[in-house]
């Protein structure tokens, strides 16, 4: 059966020892109790090492925010998936909204990285999410299957069994605006049942998909209910370790 996941994406914040002081605190908490999902911290590239030399990974997994499309070679200011690999990490986020943006990622980039992740033993949390204006248009379930199907849909089943989806509504990201639970579960339904015709319904069931957008302790509880939320991809309330330990307790 899928697992329930929770992940931090703490994108460009904290300093190392910032970072490093925050993940003690999770890894901390997370020894008093036995959590009934998955937990990632998802990292700047500089954090991985020494984060990872500070947190019980079978607790608390570890994960990079990118990865490079290439493998090696020149690209300045690149960082490869071996290179993640070899810090410690096992999970990446690919495909946030923040990259499509701003860095211009495209499908054909992603399907490099996807491919690059699993070559080098990194689960992708890959995310997928429709613009305010596109939900207005009400082209949003479109939208999100044509990311899926361009950024994922070339992987055999095997491969695709590795990858965990975010839906990530990009009008819902660090705008305290949150999806409400029927609109995130109409859209994870809608989700599994792309996967479910693409690799049959055992894959679909066994493909985590977490919500992301705004999710918080407050939230997190009544969209976890919900049956085809599988968990949450938490950005700002995962610089605090109080608030996100508080969404992991929703489960
Ligand atoms: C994110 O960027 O992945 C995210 C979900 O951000 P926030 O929780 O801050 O909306």
């Amino acid at each position: 059966m899928r697992k329930n996941i929770v992940a931090g994406n703490w994108k460009m914040n904290t300093t190392v020892p910032e970072g490093v002081a925050l993940a003690k605190e999770v890894n901390q908490c997370l020894e008093g109790f036995k959590a009934n999902c998955e937990v990632i911290i998802c990292v700047p590239f500089t954090h991985l090492v020494p984060v990872c030399a500070v947190i019980d990974q079978q607790k608390l997994g570890l994960g990079a925010e990118n990865c490079a499309d290439h493998k090696s070679g020149a690209y300045t200011g690149e960082v490869s998936a071996p290179m993640v690999e070899s810090t410690g990490a096992t999970y990446v986020i690919l495909g946030h909204s923040e990259r499509r943006q701003y860095y211009g990622e495209t499908a054909e980039t992603l399907r490099e990285k996807v491919a690059l992740a699993l070559a080098s033993n990194l689960q992708p949390i890959f995310c997928i999410g429709e613009v305010l204006e596109e939900r207005e248009k009400g082209t949003h379930f479109d939208v999100v299957r044509k990311q899926i199907i361009d950024g994922l849909f070339n992987l055999s089943a095997e491969d695709f069994g590795k990858v965990i989806l975010a839906y990530e509504p990009v009008w819902a990201i660090g705008t305290g605006k949150t999806a409400t639970a029927d609109q995130a579960e109409e859209m994870h339904a809608f989700i599994r049942q792309c996967v479910a015709d693409r690799y049959g319904k055992e894959v679909a069931e066994n493909t985590s998909i977490l919500y992301g957008g705004s999710c918080k302790p407050s939230n997190a509880a009544e969209l976890f209910a919900k049956p085809d939320v599988d968990g949450g991809l938490i950005g700002g309330a995962s610089l605090k370790a109080a608030d996100f330990i508080g969404i992991v307790k929703a489960f």
